[in-house]
């Protein structure tokens, strides 16, 4: 084994949110929550680190949004960014600088990492044929031409995809292609690019990635990135025809920007090239830090880029794992300059109520309407996000679990615990802290636990196994609510107030070790519960002992840590999600409703159970099964249109809900005394309707 490399500071990034939209909780479980919890337990180790994050302003997405809202793309960053940023920051992710894509250091530093590939003769020039509209007088972007999918015959698949049946196309494979700015029939025209030659890196990656990091980035990772390089890689235009980004800056490219998936990563750059010119200057244009860096210099990001001592962590999801593990670093390594990620901890993708999520669905839980609907549960949710994460295969987010980890966790173990401690303490010593006496074994134990827990959450987290770290603080939380079950105090103190004495001491220690531990996980609650013990900022160094509070300490107010959530609340949040379902246009057309009857109308109808005792198919029909029921009043024949459905079989012994009182009707020369209810699934397929319990043949429906 080598020596492990000294690190002397680290660069953490968070996946640059897109800025054409509202985010939802995905986001949050993929690339946000987790990153802030690893770099705020960095800073509780007291390491040197910066933790950036943007907004992503350019690509084709952005100016679509623009026409879709009938508005300009600066509008629409403008709006998003703000957005996002406000939501992100009040979720307690804790940047040291939010950027954004459109600012001049970010084009100037993109244009001058373009510049320097181009100097060394790492891009390559090409020219091939592309669609052009000549009334609107532009290349189009894949997104931008619509025509007939050569494999299903969608009549509007996209230059890049299918919609309908998800063929990954391009745009010369559509049959009849037409422009969505103008409606004409674009034509091919000769245009110059610049392309990254990734194939020339391929031993490069198979000895880095493949080789280098088999054992410790995260098999999904590595998984796909193992696919991408065995299926061989291909050169990839670096530049566009687009009128919306950054320019490229060379001689006579009118026209021409940088590729988005160029400029992006390199906002991780510029952001922090932005957090320290503000730094140096005292300027606060961009950062909020939360990091103490010191006195720095304006030339001071070049620390967290190029030094071979800094370890760099991307956070990202599941769907920018080829940019940042393939693309960037043969960028990053190309240039000579700058240093490689040490690792890409992304994750798969959540699911929500069983289905996958979309903000354009809304099927989603956006981030803005989380925090305006549950003001103050800042913490509830990255809570729940974080035992749920998507860490090794996609995971799904329900508001009934969302609830049962807020009540019977949160609720039931961790603010339970330290209320009695607090309560019990104000009630028996004043709010003052009381002394130890002897130690019992049960005492000793709680102890142990105490010394152990800290690395073991230490340990997961430097794993980037989150929901372990998670599970392990709860399990402090629990060790101490079970010390204090099983020590009774409020049962002791009718007899010997110095051991109860000696149980809050301790109680109260565990408290304050949660309070510590928890901040990278539950920053609000952290501040809330150092308030109540009136604990002053510690580091992660000073946990695991029971010395955190002397004796006599004066505690601060008690007051509920976390507060139940009523079904109502849950129940209103399924309803608004469910709403969605009714009126998403991806479902099938239901049939009209029909004119309104009375209650008196319905009255007429004897609806009741019976049981099929006997049924065959009929001669002549295949549609028709000839059924005998026991009714309760009789045995009747009922004939059903059911045949294509159901084999006289299996229809024997089934309950089956018919109207009694329909008058006879004569079908294929035989009469039918009722009719058999089903449901139609919307294909055209008959279901029976059945009652969800026993209920005897006779038994009436209303
Ligand atoms: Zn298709």
């Amino acid at each position: 084994m080598p020596e492990p490399r000294k690190i002397s500071r680290y660069t953490v990034t968070s996946a640059l949110p897109y800025a054409n939209g509202p985010k939802h909780i995905g986001h949050l479980a993929g690339a946000y929550i987790p990153a802030d919890v690893y770099v705020r337990f960095l800073r509780l180790l007291k390491k040197n680190v910066v933790f950036v994050c943007g907004s992503d302003e350019h690509g084709t997405a952005i100016p679509n949004q623009a026409l879709k809202e009938g508005t300009t793309p600066r509008k629409i960053i403008d709006k998003y960014h703000a957005l996002m940023r406000d939501c992100l920051c009040q979720l307690g992710i804790s940047f040291d600088v939010y950027h954004r894509t459109s600012e001049p250091l970010h084009h100037q530093t993109s244009q001058e990492f373009f510049l320097d590939l181009h100097g060394k003769k790492l891009l390559t020039e090409e020219t091939s044929e592309q669609y052009f509209d000549t009334q609107a007088n532009q290349f189009l972007a894949d997104r931008y031409i619509v025509g007939t999918c050569p494999r299903c015959g969608h009549p509007n698949a996209y230059g890049d995809q299918c919609e309908k049946c998800g063929s990954t196309l391009s745009p010369n494979e559509l049959i009849n292609p037409r422009s969505t700015l103008s409606g004409t029939p674009p034509v091919l025209k000769p245009t110059k690019h610049w392309y990254l030659p990734l194939q020339k890196y391929e031993e490069w990656l198979k000895e880095w990635i493949l080789k280098g990091h088999a054992d410790d980035w995260k098999p999904n990772v590595y998984g796909q990135c193992k696919s991408w390089i065995d299926a061989g890689l291909q050169s990839r235009a670096m530049t566009r025809d687009l009128d919306w980004g950054i320019k490229v800056p060379l001689p006579n490219t009118e026209g021409k920007v940088l590729y988005v998936w160029f400029d992006a990563p390199i906002g991780y750059v510029s952001a922090t090239r932005a957090l320290f010119e503000d730094l140096s200057s005292g300027k606060r244009a961009w950062s909020t830090p939360q990091s103490d860096f010191g006195k720095v210099g304006k030339d001071d990001w070049k620390k967290y880029w190029q030094a071979e001592d800094t370890s760099l962590v991307h956070f990202i999801g599941k769907d920018n794992i080829v940019f940042h593990c393939i693309i960037f670093p043969i960028m990053l390594h190309a240039s000579g300059t700058y240093i490689l990620p040490d690792n890409v901890p992304a994750n798969e993708f959540l699911n929500l109520e069983g289905d996958k999520m979309s903000t354009s669905r809304g099927w989603s839980i956006e981030m803005h309407d989380y925090l305006k609907d549950f003001p103050g549960k800042e913490d509830v949710l990255r809570y729940t996000l974080l035992t749920i994460l998507p860490e090794a295969k996609d995971s799904e987010f329900t508001w009934k679990d969302y609830q049962s980890k807020n009540n019977n966790e949160l609720v039931a173990i961790f603010g339970n615990f330290v209320n009695r401690a607090l309560v019990l303490t104000q009630k028996h010593f004043g709010n003052k802290l009381p002394k130890r006496g002897t130690l019992t074994a049960v005492d000793k134990a709680l102890i142990a636990e105490v010394n152990a827990f800290p690395a073991r959450i230490a340990a997961a987290i430097e794993a980037y196994k989150f929901r372990e770290a998670t599970a392990l603080l709860l399990d402090l939380a629990r060790a101490g609510n079970k010390y204090l079950a099983e020590t009774e105090p409020w049962k002791v103190a009718a007899s010997d107030l110095p051991r109860v004495g000696t149980i809050l001491n301790l109680a109260l220690q565990v408290s304050a070790n949660l309070a510590v531990l928890c901040e990278p996980f539950l920053p609000f609650t952290a501040e809330k519960l150092r308030g109540m013990l009136a604990l002053k900022k510690l580091l992660w160094a000073d946990t695991g002992a029971v010395d955190l509070l002397a004796a006599g300490h004066v505690l601060g107010t008690a007051s509920l840590l976390f507060e139940k959530i009523d079904d109502a609340v849950i129940a209103a949040q399924i309803k608004k999600l469910m709403d969605t379902k009714t009126t998403d246009s991806s479902r099938k057309p239901v049939a009209p409703l029909k004119p309104e009857v009375t209650i008196d109308d319905f009255s007429k109808l004897d609806i009741r159970v019976g049981k099929v005792t006997k049924a065959e198919r009929m001669e002549k029909s295949n549609k028709l099964l000839k059924l005998t029921v026991d009714s309760g009043l009789d045995t009747r024949t009922i004939l059903s249109g059911i045949a294509q459905y159901y084999t006289p079989e299996e229809m024997v012994g089934k309950s089956v809900v018919f109207i009694a009182n329909l008058a006879p009707r004569k079908m294929m020369g035989l009469e039918s005394h009722g009719m058999v209810l089903t449901a139609s699934d919307g294909e055209g397929n008959l279901k029976l309707l059945q009652p969800g319990g026993a209920v005897e043949p006779g038994g009436v429906i209303s």
